[in-house]
């Protein structure tokens, strides 16, 4: 038996083609949800279509307004209407002290992980509130809760994150929208080996002893899967969380500093 309202719901999911985006989308699908994803890698965009072939995919940039624009034109035509934005997309962005960033490596990592936000839900909302209401899950961090040495411009999104849940939850409650972050934790897989190198780097230890470290300040001493975000993500969408909105919620076996 599936989660409960995920079947046959549209939803439009970005940097859906690999990492924690595509276990969420394998999640919804499984559960029967109708998914068009974008991302800008063509590699994993022609594996998604290979392995879903009912699904949508747009290549797509979250930080162009043009392509966020084609995406939403192709999911029209793949979904007829919307019921949930899913909004995945960010990148690390440097890890460097202050005075080191460029202002190109500040933008960027601004640009994909909070504008990208901005020009997607701004063109969800009005498809949303013509279903009568829906559902928008924004990506932010374990970073977004902690102060994050090296990291800046990461921490300027994933902090901006959680702002824009909270006020699009005010303005879009009374249009029965709910909207919430997840605040994803130390996440196994490619992406976290590398940051952990870079902090390694930045701090002269070894990879060994960054990662024992890292996990010295999480309770559970582990790290999360993608899967543990895709199934949060799920949950936020279901009737079981009709009622949760404006919440940010960390899956991170419990991060207690960084
Ligand atoms: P990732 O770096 O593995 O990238 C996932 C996908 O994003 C890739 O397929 C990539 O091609 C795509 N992508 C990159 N730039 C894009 C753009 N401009 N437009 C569209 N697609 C783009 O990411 P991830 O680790 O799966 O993280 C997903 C989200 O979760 C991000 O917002 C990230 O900040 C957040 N997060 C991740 C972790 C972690 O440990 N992995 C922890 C906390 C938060």
């Amino acid at each position: 038996m599936g989660v409960r309202g995920i079947k046959d719901q549209r939803v439009i999911l970005t940097a859906g083609g690999s990492g924690i985006g595509r276990a969420i989308a394998d999640l919804l699908i499984e559960n029967g949800a109708k998914v068009h994803i974008c991302d800008i890698a063509d590699d994993f965009l022609d594996k998604f279509a290979k392995d879903h072939p009912n699904a949508g995919v747009t290549k797509a940039d979250v930080s162009s307004e043009a392509d966020v624009a084609r995406l939403f034109a192709d999911a029209a035509n793949t979904l007829g209407g919307l019921d949930a934005m899913i909004n995945n997309a960010g990148i690390a962005g440097p890890t460097k002290p202050v005075e080191d960033i460029t202002l190109d490596e500040w933008k960027s990592c601004l640009d994909i992980g909070l504008t990208g936000q901005f020009l997607c839900t701004r063109l969800a909302v009005p498809l949303l509130k013509a279903n009568g209401g829906g559902s928008i899950v924004n990506m932010s961090s374990v970073a977004g809760k902690y102060g994050f040495p090296g990291r800046s411009p990461y921490s300027a999104v994933k902090y901006g994150v959680i702002g824009i849940t909270e006020t699009w939850a005010r303005e879009l409650g009374p249009s029965n929208i709910r909207v919430n972050a997840i605040l994803p934790g130390v996440v196994e897989g490619a992406r976290i080996e590398s940051v952990i190198a870079g902090q390694a780097k930045l701090k002269g230890k070894s990879i060994e002893e960054t990662k024992k470290s890292l996990l010295a300040h999480v309770s559970l001493r582990r790290m999360v899967t993608a899967q543990d975000i895709a199934e949060t993500t799920m949950f936020l969408m279901s009737d079981a969380a009709k009622n949760v909105s404006g919440q940010s919620i960390a899956v991170d076996a419990n991060v207690e500093t960084i």
